[in-house]
């Protein structure tokens, strides 16, 4: 599983590499197939670039060999020299282009590869349920869109690369090896046993502290997200310090997962190249004996070496080859993790398409909990939304309003009851669809890095600028849009002009306006605009919510006040409903509310009048 809150995976303890790791490298390698060709070609030029190395070691064994040939004439000598060097430079070109070939292709593949991933992981990450994202840091999601995913990448391109380049020498020079002078190969492959010990000792540390790495930076990321995500926080409470010594522990302890993994190859790299230089030592050794009792030619004896030296080297890389295979397994399983990761909200196998809707919208019975062992937030709550009608939702913060609108939108399934749309079962609808059917005007507006135009189009993507300025219009937002430096192609959002809430607010309408919904979801904004704002909001909000069902959070008594029904939750009950006027008269809990919360809005109200103006 994903593990929620947090990285703690289990860790592997041994270095097997067991059935369902090689599924998870098949279906890493199965993002290849589209690559085909580049995969074919750039392995085939691995092997060959490879295969020509191992022609440099039998080349100089004949120059040295005729060279030093008894009785050799120093013409023919100096003949076969130049021929010799003629046909190295012809295999020095020729590798070059090979592994021209060979960069060229899988490094493209390599990078295609991962570009494929990310955008299908995306493409399924931002299509699962907002409870996903709730249960998890943002940082430690995106860490696999970029860290897991980047170690992939060396995965399928360069490591890829190397065990087939190593492959072919290993082999090939085993075979070459053999023929030229097999008791020596037997005398070199001695050393082989204890290589492999060593290799399986060390990639089970390094499994183990690869796995603690990502997820030590998994967390060191999320812990920067979290931060950066709520800069004016941190910024109003001084807590940079604070701020920056949490990072700095998080990456100090990825620090000590990298270091024990730095150690690991610190001991272990150095113990293979001794080994091997003992194996070559052991050669030379035997081999020179060899040599002098005449049995060997000088030029074998040189060949021999080069290519012993070849070959352990491609031993020596095979054992880090498999170690970092191990870290590809780790990254994958992330991956694949995520993209394993069913969204909660079932979409209907047969969904329900709405013809005319009318926009009525009832809860029956509706209990819900966010679960993970909390409480019931909603219990038997019957609500009817009849078509066009306003309904206000009050009660105390934490009373359950946002999550009965949620519920509405499907963000969450009801635990019992149902949620229905023109009588359909809202789980019996295509996601999209209910969706499409719903604008939603959050207490904060989100605005994307874009322009004014790209932010307001978000209500419906392909609407034309003329219908994108006329619902600006009809949003009281056409003026201030107009008074801003580019007009509609000012970029707002990240980086861009900054808007004010209320221009916020007007271009949230705007985009509410353009994608025209039969039900509106209003969160009112808590915090007070100026009021000259607050009533361009204000009448743009009246354009928006005629002829729609429209369920208001409402924290204004002006709201409250317009509404066609009023209705009180606490702890996640109904507790009464009716207009303003027959709620106060019934002297409960609204007349209490209205009391603390909303009273105080008709002396604002007096005193600013109806203003106007503007945007
Ligand atoms: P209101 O909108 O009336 O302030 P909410 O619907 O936001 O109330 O919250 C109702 C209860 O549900 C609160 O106790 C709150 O802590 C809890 N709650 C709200 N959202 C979530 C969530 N995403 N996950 C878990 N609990 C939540």
């Amino acid at each position: 599983m994903f593990s929620r809150r947090g990285g703690v995976h289990e860790t592997r303890q041994d270095s097997r590499i067991t059935s369902s790791d090689w599924a998870q490298l098949r279906r890493a390698f199965s993002f290849l197939r589209p690559h085909r060709a580049s995969l074919i070609g750039g392995v085939a030029a691995v092997a060959i670039s490879g295969g020509l190395a191992l022609l440099f070691p039998l080349l100089i064994r004949d120059l040295l060999n005729s060279a030093f040939a008894p009785g050799a004439a120093v013409n023919s000598a100096a003949a076969q020299l130049n021929r010799v060097a003629l046909i190295l430079l012809g295999l020095m070109l020729l590798q070059a282009f090979f592994n021209y070939l060979r960069m060229f292709l899988l490094g493209r593949m390599g990078e295609a590869v991962v570009a494929d991933m990310r955008k299908r992981v995306f493409d399924h990450l931002i299509n699962l349920s907002v409870r996903f994202f709730e249960d998890r840091k943002t940082g430690e999601i995106t860490s696999r869109l970029t860290a897991d995913i980047a170690t992939l990448q060396g995965a399928v391109s360069l490591q890829l690369a190397q065990f087939v380049n190593q492959g072919v020498t290993l082999l090939g020079g085993m075979a070459v090896l053999l023929v030229l002078e097999w008791r020596l190969t037997l005398l070199m492959l001695a050393v082989i046993p204890a290589l492999v010990v060593a290799a399986a000792f060390f990639s089970r540390g390094l499994r183990r502290s690869s796995t603690a790495f990502q997820d030590d930076l998994a967390s060191a990321n999320a812990t920067a997200d979290e931060a950066i995500t709520s800069i004016r926080v941190v910024k109003s409470f001084t807590a940079e310090g604070w701020e920056a010594e949490r990072y700095g522990a998080a990456i100090e302890r990825s620090f000590q997962s990298a270091l024990v993994r730095v150690k690991l190859r610190a001991y272990f790299i150095p113990a293979v190249i001794l080994g091997m230089s003992l194996g070559l030592a052991l050669v030379l050794w035997y081999g020179g004996r060899l040599a002098v009792a005449g049995a060997l030619q000088s030029g074998d004896l040189v060949a021999f070496l080069l290519i012993t030296v070849f070959v352990a080297g491609s031993i020596g890389t095979f054992t880090d080859l498999w170690a970092q295979l191990q870290q590809a397994i780790g990254a994958s399983k992330r991956i694949f993790e995520l993209l394993d990761e069913a969204s909660d909200l079932p979409e209907a196998q047969e969904p329900v398409r709405l013809t005319n809707v009318r926009g009525e919208v009832r809860l029956e019975d509706v209990t819900f909990g966010y679960g993970r062992g909390g409480d019931a937030v909603l219990r038997g709550v019957s609500l009817t939304a009849r078509p066009g009608e306003v309904v206000a939702l009050v009660g105390h913060s934490g009373a359950g309003k946002s999550t009965l609108v949620s519920l509405v939108s499907r963000f969450y399934d009801v635990t019992s009851g149902r949620v229905t749309l023109d009588g359909v079962d809202v789980r019996d609808l295509a996601t999209a669809d209910l969706r499409g059917l719903i604008g939603l005007v959050p207490q904060e507006t989100q605005l994307f890095s874009g322009s004014v135009m790209e932010n307001v189009r978000y209500g419906r993507p392909g609407a034309t600028d003329a219908a994108v300025k006329a619902a600006s219009v009809a949003a009281n937002a056409d003026g201030f849009i107009a008074a801003l430096p580019q007009g509609y192609a000012t970029q707002v959002g990240e980086r861009g002009v900054m808007l004010s809430g209320g221009q916020r607010q007007r271009l949230a309408i705007a985009r509410a306006l353009l994608k025209d919904p039969k039900i509106l979801i209003l969160d009112e904004a808590t915090s007070s605009l100026d009021s000259e704002s607050e009533s361009l909001v204000q009448a743009a909000l009246e354009v928006l919510m005629r002829g729609r069902t429209t369920f208001v959070i409402a924290h204004r008594l002006a709201t409250v006040r317009r509404a066609d029904r009023i209705v009180v939750l606490a702890d996640g009950r109904i507790i009464e409903s009716g207009t303003h006027d027959e709620l106060l008269e019934a002297r409960g809990a609204y007349a209490d509310l209205y009391e603390l919360q909303f009273k105080r809005d008709t002396t604002a109200n007096l005193v600013t009048g109806s203003a106007g103006g503007r945007g």
